[in-house]
């Protein structure tokens, strides 16, 4: 009885939500892909087989010439986004192709973690696991967006989308000003209809999970200034509390007004206090000198943030403006906030990606894919366009270890992600424009 009822439910959700069998057309891409996935490995190994750690200029090039010769073959129109010299990044690949329809950015990097000081470390495979510097983070996703590209191209389904394919090279150590090194990237994000990020796959609790949100990551500086004297006079009329008891008031504070929502999260990550202090927030390093005897001066506490939404980091960041505002007698303190990844909330569009790509996971004989837990991930170039279009990530390949040595990935999770990705291309690309 129960499980007719539930034979019937997945009809009636496979009628009106999204197909949960592959049409045709869809099968021959899943053979294609199939036939193929020794040759998408291939090129995995050809990639990670080039050392490009952020800060290697010329190793990060090579990969992206690499690249670049792929999407050329499926007729895309590529280029190079330089950066100004004295960033020290190699630059982006963007790959475009013009369309009518919904217009679709894909994202990849070519940069990996690994510098030339960490050692070589190139492809290794047993048939069934690859190792290797950026085999799963994230030449491996690099590598899934040109063959889902390729298969569409074999069933003739290519032609008419409209495309733009991003690999930036800086990825993991971002260019700064994020305002230059991500230009070009966020305008792609206001062109698109749907941005797809091809990051590594969750898959754990024998569940596969989409990414249809990542929380936002910034940090924060506070500064408290007390006046210095004989710490016999601490408290008195003339003295006041000193810095540390008000910095030491503000953070109690945050913890006691500010914690609480759900998917925020604020850490107060290092602090200097003291009557002499110095520090760095680039180089997160610093130094402080005081004496028991004697009244602090000044504190610098260094922090960081994580919210759902922008109305959450806002939300926050005026709590803590106003607790920061108090003041214990004869202090001051001011907090700062400093922008790096904004939040890829979400949206309903980014749930009626992440539906499409269940249908499209159960169709492929696997379940049904829920949303992952935002807690559960950090923040990615994904979250620059994600305020200004539909957005899903971790559309990449299965594996682990990512920023070890020991980094892999499950080769048979290559074909299946190229699958999924062609496959929900495919299918949006049939829907119609809302715009
Ligand atoms: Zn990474």
């Amino acid at each position: 009885m129960i499980r007719t009822f539930t034979i019937l439910a997945a009809l009636i959700y496979s009628l009106t939500v999204a197909a949960e069998s592959l049409s045709p057309e869809e099968q021959e891409m899943a053979d294609w892909i199939d036939a193929h996935a020794d040759d998408a490995i291939a090129l995995l190994k050809e990639t990670v087989d080039i050392p490009s750690g952020s800060l290697n200029k010329v190793g990060v090039r090579a990969v992206g010439d690499v690249m670049r010769r792929e999407l050329e073959s499926v007729g895309l129109d590529t280029e190079w986004i330089e950066m100004p010299g004295e960033m020290n990044r190699a630059g982006h690949v963007f790959g475009r192709k013009d369309g009518s329809g919904k217009k679709f950015m894909l994202i990849g990097h070519l940069d990996t973690v690994f510098e030339i000081e960490n050692g070589s470390r190139p492809f290794a495979s047993d048939g069934e696991i690859a190792t290797g510097h950026g085999v799963y983070d994230m030449k491996a996703g690099n590598v899934i967006i040109v063959y889902a590209l390729k298969a569409l191209q074999e069933i003739g389904a290519l032609g008419d989308i409209p495309l733009m394919v991003a690999y930036t090279g800086d990825e993991e150590k971002s260019g700064r000003p994020l305002s230059i090194s991500r230009k070009e990237f966020i305008e792609a994000g206001k062109w698109a209809d749907i941005a797809l990020g091809f990051e590594e796959a969750m898959y754990f609790d024998d569940t596969d999970w989409a990414t249809t949100s990542r929380r936002s990551s910034s940090r924060w500086v506070l500064t408290v200034e007390g006046k210095q004297s004989h710490s016999s006079n601490i408290f008195n009329e003339e003295t006041g509390a000193g810095a540390i008891f008000e910095a030491a008031r503000i953070l109690d504070a945050f913890y006691d007004e500010v914690r609480g929502e759900e998917h925020l999260t604020f850490n107060a990550g290092t602090i200097q206090g003291g009557t002499e202090v110095d520090y760095d927030p680039g180089k997160n390093r610093g130094t402080s000198f005081g004496k028991t005897n004697v009244v602090p001066r000044k504190v610098i506490v260094h922090g960081g943030m994580r919210t759902i939404s922008q109305e959450q980091l806002e939300r926050a960041r005026s709590a803590m403006t106003a607790i920061v505002a108090e003041n214990h007698p004869h202090t001051t303190a001011s907090i700062t906030f400093a922008d790096s990844y904004p939040p890829m909330s979400p949206t309903e569009g980014n749930l009626a990606l992440q539906r499409e790509l269940s249908a499209i996971n159960v169709a492929l004989g696997r379940d049904p894919m829920p949303a992952l837990d935002p807690s559960k991930r950090g923040a990615a170039d994904i979250s620059y366009v994600a305020p200004h279009t539909d957005a899903l990530a971790g559309l990449g390949g299965i594996g682990g270890g990512g920023h070890t040595p020991d980094e892999y990935i499950e080769l048979s999770s290559i074909p299946l992600a190229i699958k999924r990705a062609a496959i929900l291309i495919h299918r949006l690309s049939q829907q119609s424009t809302t715009d």
